[in-house]
């Protein structure tokens, strides 16, 4: 059995967007549903994939430190509106001159897919975003474990990826 591997991952976005959500869904197995939105944590979760454990440190970010931590980890981002569109396509900018990189390994996620009614983006229009920084892309909803633990995995083939570790798809 080989060594797991260590694997850091900022959860990146604007208020509200279900990032501690998705985070605690898939850390704890459930939806929690009113988290402070100052609480800035860390979270420690085991993970197999194809095979490989990987040690993954999830920091759950909040407010203005965020912008540290895009600076120092690998990343994933969530929108759940049209002006959070915009919002995360700034953040990615930010992240890119941050880290003095043209890529980093990233997943956009559009949150709260739950809420058919709510919905102002289209599928379609997330990837295009994603395509255009070299991202995967999902949606995902902060209630069903099963998306929220996908994400995750996800994020961590984009980093074996980029490691060169696993094939293009
Ligand atoms: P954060 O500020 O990005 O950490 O956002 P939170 O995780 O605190 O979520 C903000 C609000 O959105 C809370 O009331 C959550 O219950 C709600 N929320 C988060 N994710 C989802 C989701 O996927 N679906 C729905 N319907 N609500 C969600
Ligand atoms: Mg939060």
């Amino acid at each position: 059995m080989p060594q797991p591997k260590y694997r850091k991952i900022a959860v990146i976005g604007y208020r509200s967007v279900g990032k501690s959500s998705l985070t605690i869904q898939f850390v704890e197995g459930q939806f929690v549903d009113s988290y402070d939105p100052t609480i800035e944590n860390t979270f420690n979760k085991m993970v197999s994939v194809n095979g490989q454990d990987f040690n993954l440190q999830l920091v759950d970010t909040a407010g203005q430190v965020c912008m540290l931590y895009i600076a120092l980890h690998y990343s994933f981002y969530l929108f759940t509106s049209v002006s959070l569109f915009e919002v995360v396509q700034v953040l990615h900018d930010k992240l890119l001159d941050m880290v003095g990189k043209i890529q980093v390994p990233t997943v956009l996620v559009g949150n709260k897919k739950d809420l058919h009614m709510e919905r102002v983006i289209k599928p379609e229009e997330g990837k295009k975003l994603a395509d255009s920084w070299g991202a995967a892309f999902m949606e995902s909803s902060a209630k069903e474990n099963e998306t929220a633990v996908e994400l995750f995995k996800r994020i961590i083939l984009e980093m074996e990826r980029a490691d060169g570790n696993v094939a293009s798809e």
